[in-house]
């Protein structure tokens, strides 16, 4: 049960998260600080605490892993014994009892998926095992046409219903192969839980990232805000292509650059993000979009969906919505930034 978590996201994103500034320097005294890193869940993660964590990182290692596993154990479409692999396995149309973590879960996403035309869809799962990013198998050449028509015909928000009885929440699939895939909000949903735990614990001064989804509260080390970079994806070693200050919101970033295949045939590259009309994984120039927001499972649900839309349709939805977005393009193997307005206080890292 260990790895689940991370296996659930072997195909998400390797990207991490750059710390700008948050090491002590070579005081005397140098402040006492916890920080843990691990590879519990398919990706990475790691949590700094500075001024320390009672008892040390033991107990805050453990913190994590019991939520990165409770989560997948609900999430995971890896594990064979997870509550979602489970209904993805029920090949029916008869109602699935479901827990409360997975109805929430999948509300939410449902919720975020309308907000922006269900450019995020988590019943995107054939089309992401048809490109050869799902459990099932990876892939050398793109699939037909005809598969592909197949493939959209389990997918859509239509193609599943929650429905909330006396007897509890069920899930009831459209087609018995309509399958679920949550991985895009995983990696939120484990920064968020171990930043809840933390901050229920009283700790104010905190950093936790699982892969590209962060939570940060209060400062760093240095007694500054925390201050993360997000990638130059056009850049081969990932270098900080710009610092931001969260100022106590969660972040996350999807990028279309780290996880695809290349057809043999054409040479072609395909993202592992896939428009949900029309099947295919994205192709335009938009290589990252990074979200703030108050909880890192919003953040990384809508990430996903707005590199589907690319910058332009995203940051004209995010000035209406007043949602905080920052988009990379390359243009001509160049990267170029843009913000929704919204997002201009972040790129302030003053203390106000
Ligand atoms: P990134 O790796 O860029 O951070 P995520 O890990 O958040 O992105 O999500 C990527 C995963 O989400 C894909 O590997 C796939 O399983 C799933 N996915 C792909 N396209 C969509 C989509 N349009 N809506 C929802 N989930 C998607
Ligand atoms: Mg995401």
């Amino acid at each position: 049960m260990k790895n689940t978590l991370l296996k659930a996201l072997a195909i998400a994103t390797m990207s991490t998260v750059f710390i700008l500034s948050g090491c002590s320097d070579n005081n005397k005294e140098a402040p006492k600080i916890t920080r843990i890193a691990g590879k519990t869940m398919g990706t990475f993660y790691g949590v700094i605490i500075p001024g320390g964590y009672k008892g040390g990182e033991e107990p805050l290692r453990k913190i994590c892993e019991d939520s990165f596993n409770e989560i997948s154990d609900v999430i995971s479409t890896f594990d064979p014994n997870a509550e979602l692999a489970k209904f993805n396995e029920h090949k029916s149309t008869a109602p699935f009892p479901i827990s409360d973590a997975l109805s929430q879960i999948i509300q939410e996403c449902d919720y975020q998926s309308r907000r922006i035309d269900g450019v995020m869809d988590i019943s995107v799962g054939p089309l992401v095992n048809l490109w050869g990013f799902g459990k099932d198998k990876s892939i050398h050449e793109s699939p037909t046409d005809e598969e592909i028509l197949q493939a959209k015909k389990l997918v859509g928000l239509d193609s599943y219903e929650l429905r909330h009885t006396p007897k509890g929440a069920f899930l009831v699939k459209k087609d018995p192969n309509v399958r679920i895939d949550l991985s895009t909000v995983g990696e939120g949903m484990g920064a968020d839980a171990v930043a809840e735990i933390l901050s229920r614990q009283g700790v104010k001064n905190f950093f936790v990232n699982v892969a590209g989804a962060s939570r940060s509260s209060g400062f760093n080390p240095k007694g500054q805000l925390w201050k993360i970079g997000i990638e130059d994806p056009t850049n081969p070693d990932h270098n900080v292509f710009v610092p931001v200050c969260p100022k106590g919101k969660a972040m996350s970033t999807a990028g279309s650059y780290r996880n695809y295949f290349k057809d043999d045939k054409t040479g072609h590259f395909y993202s592992h993000i896939i428009d949900p009309k029309t099947g295919r994984p994205v192709d335009h120039r938009t290589m990252s979009v990074t979200v703030i927001d108050d909880t890192a499972t919003v953040t990384d649900a809508l990430d996903t969906g707005l590199l589907v839309w690319g910058a332009e349709k995203a940051l004209k939805w995010a000035d209406k919505h007043n949602v905080a977005i920052y988009t990379i393009e390359d243009k001509d193997g160049k990267p170029v930034g843009r913000y929704s307005k919204a997002f201009a206080q972040y790129l302030k890292c003053d203390i106000k």
